[in-house]
């Protein structure tokens, strides 16, 4: 990596201004549904700590639109993060401002101050609204460390505009460097075969990827929602199925691309369909195509097993998006398939982007046979398909 680590620079009795991606789930009575991210920060924040640094957390949460709104108070997270942590950790009441500025001036070597949520100020969003908003971040602390990867792909105040104040001591945390260490294997070195598999709902989301992938991979394996715009492409009838009708071109390029470059794209051969009130299920055969009033929602049993035997063969796997529509049982079948087979190659890397298909392992208590889940996924997708991101890009450059 060009960009400085946190390793590689003196913390000791010094402000460290931590990004963190402390965007956690939340239940209905307020409390937090999953701790993940929350964990994921810690090996960052305990090697600070370690270090004999002060530490200021900033975060945001939830989409409070620009407006203090206690219902995304990361007071909850100070909360949880005391408890993984074993130790205090400091409520600010907001994240600038004079006594928010005084607790963190306070602030003593290996103590904890996590700022309330920075999106309560629409500057953290739209940095060119107040430029001054970054400015008093900045001012807090005497390095700035972002380990916040799954927001990297965004140009914030906290990602972005705050470097500017750093300009040799902008530095990536440890969570950062895993992220961006597992996905440039990807681009850089990936041992073959390399094979992507390709999900979720929209193929418009994803077609940067998508073409991204057809340079690097050996080949390319297309289920979810996406699998219907591709099919229209090839003249399939897809009945009622979910649909990106605007990208009905791009898929067409995307398919033209594939063959050019002669790299296999594998469409399900077979589907699970249901009827409108999904009082019955099929399994079709795609040749026949889906009938009206029908709605593909998972690969069909041949096609997992076909696709098995292919994927055994992988020595490099990038996998982003449920197969099927895996949160209504039993059309979870072909990405509960597919997990499984991946989970149980040997010798191969397996790297699993975005939200969806991350949760889909965890529900299946997998993780721990895959080499990497990541926890960005806009910004997994996005470092795949540029190579880096904005955040990423904004760290100061190790001295050559
Ligand atoms: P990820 O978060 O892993 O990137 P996405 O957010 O792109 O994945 O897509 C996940 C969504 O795609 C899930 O809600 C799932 O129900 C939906 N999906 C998958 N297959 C289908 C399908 N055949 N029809 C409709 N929705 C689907
Ligand atoms: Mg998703």
């Amino acid at each position: 990596m060009t960009k400085l680590k946190i390793t590689e620079i003196d913390i000791k009795n010094k402000k460290v201004l931590i990004r963190v991606d402390f965007n956690v789930p939340l239940k209905s009575d307020g409390s937090i549904s999953d701790t993940t991210r929350i964990k994921e920060s810690i090996p960052t924040i305990r090697y600070a700590l370690d270090q004999g640094a002060s530490i200021i957390l900033l975060s945001h949460m939830g989409r409070p639109n620009g407006k203090k709104d206690p219902k995304y108070s990361l007071s909850v997270c100070a909360r949880a993060l005391s408890d993984l942590l074993g130790q205090n950790v400091k409520m600010a009441p907001d994240c600038i401002g004079m006594q928010t500025a005084a607790m963190a001036k306070e602030l003593k070597p290996q103590e904890v101050l996590l700022l309330e949520n920075l999106r309560y100020y629409p500057a953290e969003e739209n940095p060119e609204l107040d430029l001054s908003f970054a400015k008093q971040l900045a001012d807090m602390g005497q390095v700035f460390v972002n380990d916040a990867f799954a927001t990297a792909h965004r140009r914030h105040s906290s990602t972005v505009e705050i470097t500017k104040y750093f300009s040799s001591s902008s530095v990536a945390g440890l969570l950062m460097e895993k992220e961006i260490d597992a996905l440039s294997y990807l681009l850089i070195k990936p041992s073959r075969p390399f094979f992507a598999i390709i999900g979720g709902a929209k193929i418009s989301t994803k077609i940067g990827v998508l073409h991204k992938l057809a340079q690097r991979a050996d080949a390319i394996f297309i289920g979810g929602g996406m699998t219907y715009t591709l099919m229209l492409a090839k003249g399939y009838e897809i009945g009622s199925s979910i649909v990106d009708m605007e990208a009905i071109q791009t898929a067409e390029a995307f398919i033209a691309l594939c063959k050019d470059r002669s790299i296999p794209l594998h469409l399900p051969k077979d589907l699970v369909i249901t009827n409108s009130e999904q009082k019955e299920t099929r399994t079709i055969d795609i040749e026949k195509g889906i009938p009206p009033g029908w709605e593909g929602v998972d690969i069909g049993p041949s096609t997992r097993q076909t696709w098995n035997s292919l994927l055994e063969k992988a020595k490099t796997v990038f996998w982003n998006g449920p197969l099927g529509v895996f949160e209504k049982p039993p059309f979870d079948e072909g990405t509960r398939a597919i997990a499984t087979c991946l989970s149980s190659i040997s010798g191969a890397k397996t790297i699993i982007g975005g939200g969806d298909s991350v949760a889909a392992i965890n529900q299946m208590h997998l993780a721990k046979h895959f080499t990497h889940l990541s926890t960005g996924g806009g910004a997994s997708l996005e470092y795949i398909e540029f190579g880096t991101l904005p955040g990423v890009e904004a760290l100061s450059n190790k001295k050559t």
